[in-house]
């Protein structure tokens, strides 16, 4: 096991009818700046509670922040920070929402001249502006972790921050908000969480027995209750427990301890960023065709999860460890979720060889756990996708 050090400050808030509980968490004197998405929140009743909840708290709201959160219309929110003098800010939706404050949680109390430095640089965040969140959609653990990423459609680029101080200060989890998810973001939620798993435990040297099992048990969760979430997302049982795997999925927990892999969030961000296709989906065409490419290296770890986690007994360690990846991508098949890229685009020609340009010209030279993916690596993981 490797050497670590782990903290989470995040304070998670977790069941039915605990919004109301915001205003317990918000400093008394706070001016807040409550942010939202396209408007779900308007029309699944999170909102009238969420306001009746600050109803003694200066409010000031901003709407709008679309999935894949977008940097020019988060620098208008920045504008209204600064000139408000917003001390506090509620993220009250998903993990775009999220991503959104966290990046204004750094970029307000940034003394740079231009925010976007803070991704171009990857320059860690040690404070920032406070912020509680209201999660809408399980999905992706920001809820409870420091990492946040940002798109910017002008340059067609995803790029990830974090650091320290980008922890939400509390997150109320009410399994509730799950009620009104529509199909296609609830595959999203159980397969990005499901992917967040696999980069933190599809590494080797094999080791770390307590961690595995961790993680093992998060994947075994999510498989579990996915027919169950998406054929009933009323089923209070059954989004409580997706909610809690996604967020322990990627709260830091995991990843203590091992090396992690990343790259196919890293490729992944690349089709979002130009094709616009749904964050979970790329990470969906990504991983299998990572496993295979690097199936030598990963080979007793791809065993391991076959054996643990699908409970496949039949064949030797290789054929165990290719059947393990087919299970993957029959679980994405049964949330409909599409493992190719050309389902997805009839564009995709040049696509690998645009992601290798772009890796080797932001210095991108070495990916996965042990930082050996070259772009010409990725060059040819991303063919294989096709
Ligand atoms: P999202 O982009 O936050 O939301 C997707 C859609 O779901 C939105 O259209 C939203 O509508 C809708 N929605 C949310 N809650 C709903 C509810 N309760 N009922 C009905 N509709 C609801 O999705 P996400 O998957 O959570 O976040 C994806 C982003 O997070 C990507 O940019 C990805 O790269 C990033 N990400 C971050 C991390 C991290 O650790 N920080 C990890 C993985 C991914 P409205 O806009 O109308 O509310
Ligand atoms: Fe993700």
């Amino acid at each position: 096991m490797l050497n670590f050090e782990f903290k989470n400050p995040t304070k998670i808030i977790f069941g039915k009818g605990q919004i109301a509980k915001i205003a317990t968490e918000i400093p008394k004197n706070a001016k807040v700046l409550m942010l939202y998405g396209g408007g779900s929140i308007k029309s699944n009743g999170i909102y009238e509670q969420v306001k009746t909840a600050l109803k003694d708290f200066e409010v000031i709201e901003f709407g709008g922040i679309p999935a894949n959160p977008e940097y020019a219309i988060l620098m208008d929110a920045l504008k209204i920070i600064k000139e408000e003098n917003i001390t506090y800010m509620l993220a009250v939706g998903g993990g775009s929402v999220i991503d959104g404050t966290k990046f204004l949680s750094s970029a307000a109390l940034y003394e740079g001249s231009e925010p976007w430095d803070i991704l171009k640089n990857a320059i860690p965040t040690k404070k920032g502006l406070p912020f509680g969140t209201v999660l809408t959609l399980p999905a992706t653990g920001s809820e409870m972790n420091s990492g946040s990423v940002i798109t910017r459609a002008e340059t067609q680029e995803k790029l990830a921050m974090g650091g320290p101080g980008l922890f939400p200060e509390f997150s109320i989890l009410d399994p509730e908000v799950v009620q009104s998810i529509p199909q296609r973001q609830l595959a999203n939620g159980i397969t990005d969480a499901f992917t967040h798993v696999l980069e933190q435990y599809m590494t080797y040297p094999i080791g770390a027995a307590l961690q595995d099992r961790f993680a093992e048990s998060i994947m075994q969760t999510l498989i579990e209750v996915a027919p169950r979430i998406t054929a009933n997302p009323s089923d209070y049982e059954a989004a409580a427990n997706f909610m809690w795997s996604c967020t322990m999925a990627l709260n830091g927990l995991i990843q203590k301890g091992v090396p992690t892999d990343w790259a196919v969030h890293a490729i992944g961000h690349e089709l979002t960023a130009q094709y616009g296709i749904d964050h979970a989906r790329t990470l969906a065409v990504i991983a299998p065709s990572h496993y295979r490419y690097n199936f030598a290296s990963k080979r007793e770890k791809l065993a391991q999860y076959g054996k643990r986690v699908w409970g496949i007994t039949e064949g030797d360690t290789d054929a165990i460890a290719k059947a393990a990846i087919v299970k993957t991508e029959d679980f994405f098949h049964s949330l409909e979720i599409d493992t190719k890229l050309s389902d997805y685009t009839k564009d995709y020609e040049g696509t690998a060889q645009k992601i290798a340009a772009r890796f080797t010209e932001r210095g991108w030279l070495g990916l996965g756990e042990h930082k050996t993916l070259a772009p010409a690596d990725v060059e040819k993981i991303v063919e294989m996708s096709y």
